[in-house]
């Protein structure tokens, strides 16, 4: 990959500092490339330098660009400091919302001459904004997502229990290439579907009960996210009606999506279609949030985010509701790609109410 170490030095005029400590493992394989677990990436106006442990000494090498490689045999911030890669600065930035206190105050004290200046949010603008390589990666992670959607639809019957269910859907996943999931699937069948968040159980599917299916994977690097909401057999006038109210307050996000907007206006089209369909007090959650080397990364889209949308993010568009008197729930989640005159959805799964 090419290097992005340049842009990060462009942010620190902004920041005013005259360098910036990188701790987020996310943010330092954006800037440099370095996709290990250990890591330290200290930019300055002049040069950048990386400090990792032996353990990534070739894969540092290999990966990293627009930085110098360092191997550390003791800490990383002890070895910053033996080996004076903080001299040259007075003022350094450093990612606040990363650094534990601990680590800040260790900092402090083996750099004492240095003014710590704690910034947060200090690249997230710039790694809203996907470049066409991250959308295909994104894109490809989300293919193998929607196959194994397709292939669990075909497994799915009444009398397994959401958690074998979830086991197929990791295994499918590792199977098809995915390096790692994104976060657990979510399996919840019936009653459970009425919890936005809910974690497989042992509760066994029935027939004429909704089922909600949110599952993503990594690939090299890159997250999907997708939810479908599916029925074992015919869930119900009321199931029915939630299913189309939630797929319709899709439709108007998906149409009304452009970059410039702000996070609440795009929540905000969601959700009058869900006040006209009397289900808004069942929507609890934001309509979506950015994706890309994390699966939840900024912007947020959501009732409180008066952040504007950047052209290039990728951002999902998960419109839910929750009717525990109804027990049971609908969402819905696509990921789309945000232009200054519209947006494109990456996700091809169908939405039609699939009965099982
Ligand atoms: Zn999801
Ligand atoms: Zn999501």
């Amino acid at each position: 990959m090419s290097s992005r170490v340049s842009r990060v030095r462009d942010r620190l005029l902004d920041l005013d500092a005259d360098a910036l400590l990188i701790s987020s493992l996310p943010n330092i394989r954006w800037s440099c490339g370095f996709t290990g677990s250990n890591g330290l990436l200290l930019v300055g106006p002049e040069s950048a330098h990386f400090v990792t442990d032996g353990r990534y000494t070739e894969q540092a090498r290999a990966e990293v660009v627009g930085a110098n490689v360092h191997i550390a045999e003791e800490g990383l911030s002890t070895f910053i400091a033996e080996e004076s890669l903080l001299a040259p600065y007075s003022r350094i930035a450093f990612q606040a919302d990363v650094v534990s206190v601990a680590k800040r105050d260790d900092l402090a004290e083996t750099h004492d001459s240095v003014t710590w200046v704690p910034v947060t949010d200090a690249l997230t603008k710039d790694i809203a904004s996907k470049d066409s390589t991250e959308i295909d990666r994104i894109r490809a992670a989300q293919r193998i997502t929607e196959s194994v959607f397709e292939q669990i639809l075909t497994a799915i019957e009444p009398g397994m229990t959401e958690r074998e269910v979830a086991v197929e859907i990791v295994y499918r996943h590792l199977r098809r290439g995915a390096d790692a999931m994104s976060f657990d699937p979510i399996v919840a069948s019936g009653p459970n579907a009425a919890r936005p968040h809910a974690r497989p159980t042992d509760r066994t599917l029935r027939k004429g009960e909704m089922i909600v299916l949110d599952m993503g994977c990594f690939r090299e690097g890159y997250a999907s996210d997708m939810t479908r909401t599916v029925a074992l057999g015919d869930p119900g006038k009321e199931a029915r009606r939630g299913y189309e109210a939630v797929r319709k307050a899709q439709d108007a996000a998906l149409t009304a999506a452009r970059s410039g907007m702000t996070g609440q206006e795009l929540d905000a089209v969601a959700r009058d279609v869900l006040v006209e369909a009397g289900l808004d007090e069942y929507f609890s959650h934001g309509l979506g949030h950015g994706i890309g080397l994390q699966v939840h990364e900024w912007p947020r889209v959501s009732r409180t985010s008066d952040a504007t949308l950047p052209e290039g993010a990728c951002v999902t568009i998960e419109p839910g509701v929750y009717v525990p008197g109804e027990a049971y729930g609908v969402r819905i989640e696509d990921i789309i790609i945000l232009r200054k005159d519209g947006s494109s959805t990456l996700t091809r799964a169908l939405k039609t109410l699939k009965i099982l």
